[in-house]
């Protein structure tokens, strides 16, 4: 799950020896392991967020849990050992079972609240049958230039006004 920003790294994750902070060369400060010679930059974790069009319709989906009414994008983290266009490619197939194609990197967005830098891409697809994964409640396609049930200025809002943009 998504860890939260605020927690930062007290011990080292190679030796478990107590961080101290040390000043870069640039006079920034962050946590070091000493006998590693390591120094843990508080990087966002990285997650791709993914609209998939199809015909003039676009892809959403809910999550088992939300409480909220508003519909999301295909989003997942980048698994070790994947580059996020593959991991783009995997959450595609594993939340709704299709196949996409054209994948375009639109940008990048901070989700500051979850320390996540989401990578933005857009897809075509084929397949217009979807097959749920468990972690979906619903998914379905949505004519693109109706108001989109998105929460508004979400990051998922930001991308399909962004790939809107891009479709003109
Ligand atoms: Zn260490």
């Amino acid at each position: 799950m998504f860890r939260n920003g605020c927690e930062k790294m007290k011990y080292c994750n190679l030796c478990g020896r107590e961080l101290m902070l040390k000043t870069l060369l640039d006079d920034s400060e962050e946590m070091y392991c000493e006998k590693c010679d390591y120094v843990y930059f508080d990087s966002p974790s990285p997650a791709i967020i993914l609209l998939v069009h199809e015909d003039g319709r676009v892809l959403l989906t809910r999550s088992v849990g939300w409480k909220h009414t508003y519909w999301g994008l295909i989003a997942g983290h980048v698994k070790t050992g994947e580059t996020a266009e593959e991991a783009a490619v995997r959450e595609a197939r594993e939340e709704v079972g299709i196949d996409i194609y054209n994948l375009t990197i639109l940008g990048t967005y901070l989700h500051k609240a979850r320390n996540t830098l989401m990578i933005a891409f857009m897809a075509e697809t084929n397949v217009s049958q979807l097959s749920l994964s468990k972690e979906l409640e619903n998914a379905a396609w949505f004519q693109l230039y109706d108001p989109l049930p998105l929460r508004p200025h979400s990051i998922a809002a930001q991308v399909v006004k962004q790939a809107s943009t891009r479709a003109r």
